[in-house]
């Protein structure tokens, strides 16, 4: 696949278009949760898995540890939370599981990109649910691009789909698996997740790209992780591999 093709043709994607596609499909946040928690697979439960650029995994660090000041049992290691200081890498995004093998210490091997890190039951870590079941991202503002356009995608070679099938395609827009569709959008809504629609198919091809250029094989012991991202290979806590 030619990525600097696909970068320039997600570089000439009409916001204004995207907003029609949008608007003629329809869409409402219900607060239902369904994308931010995990489901059933096939061969059981699946915890929630979707992709989180290293730029955003930083952002997340930080408003992570801004936003849950009395570690109210969000999952992993909250250690940080009662300061306010930054989340570690690893409590905020763990290594996409495609491509590891699981070996005799736990999961091995190279793969690419990072997924947003989830709690013990398989939801993202960052979600919250009230009392009466409704559902709250607790890093809402600076929560990544997938979240901020799903259920949409764009229909461009090298670009990230949200999990769900695609259940309904206007010109380039797919809209996936979502309770929300369907449902009346404002024209400045649209526009404003057209937007966010573009800047996410520029961004996942750019990071697309740059893996592509920074990737060298780095071998894997029993038990050892390394993630390829756009800025070279990492382990899981983010920190480089030499
Ligand atoms: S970061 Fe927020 S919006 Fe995204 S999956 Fe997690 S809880 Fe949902």
């Amino acid at each position: 696949m030619d990525l600097d093709a696909e970068l320039d043709r997600a570089r000439d994607l009409d916001v204004s278009e995207l907003a029609d596609a949008i608007e003629s499909i329809g869409f409402e946040c219900t607060r239902c949760g369904a994308c931010c928690k995990g489901y059933e697979g096939d061969d059981g439960p699946e915890p929630h898995t979707a992709t989180v650029f290293p730029d955003e995994v930083r952002a997340l660090q930080e408003a992570g540890g801004a936003t849950d000041p009395d570690g109210d049992g969000t999952g992993g290691d909250d250690s940080n939370d009662e300061s306010g200081t930054p989340m570690e890498w690893r409590d905020v995004a763990r290594p996409m599981p495609y491509g590891l093998v699981e070996g005799d210490d736990g999961p091995e091997g190279e793969t690419f990109e990072w997924a947003l890190q989830t709690s013990a039951c398989g939801d993202c870590r960052f979600y919250e649910e009230d009392d009466e079941g409704q559902g709250a991202c607790r890093v809402h503002e600076d929560r990544p691009l997938i979240c901020e356009t799903y259920p949409f995608s764009v229909a461009l070679g090298g670009t990230s789909q949200p999990m769900g099938e695609a259940v309904d395609e206007e010109g380039v827009v797919r809209a996936h698996e979502c309770e929300g569709l369907g449902r009346d959008i404002s024209r400045e809504d649209a526009e404003e997740l057209a937007r966010a629609l573009k800047e996410r198919a520029v961004r996942e091809l750019r990071e697309a790209r740059g893996v592509t250029e920074a990737y060298e094989p780095v071998e894997t012991g029993p038990g050892e992780v390394v993630v390829h991202d756009s800025e070279g290979a990492k382990r899981p806590d983010g920190t480089r591999v030499q």
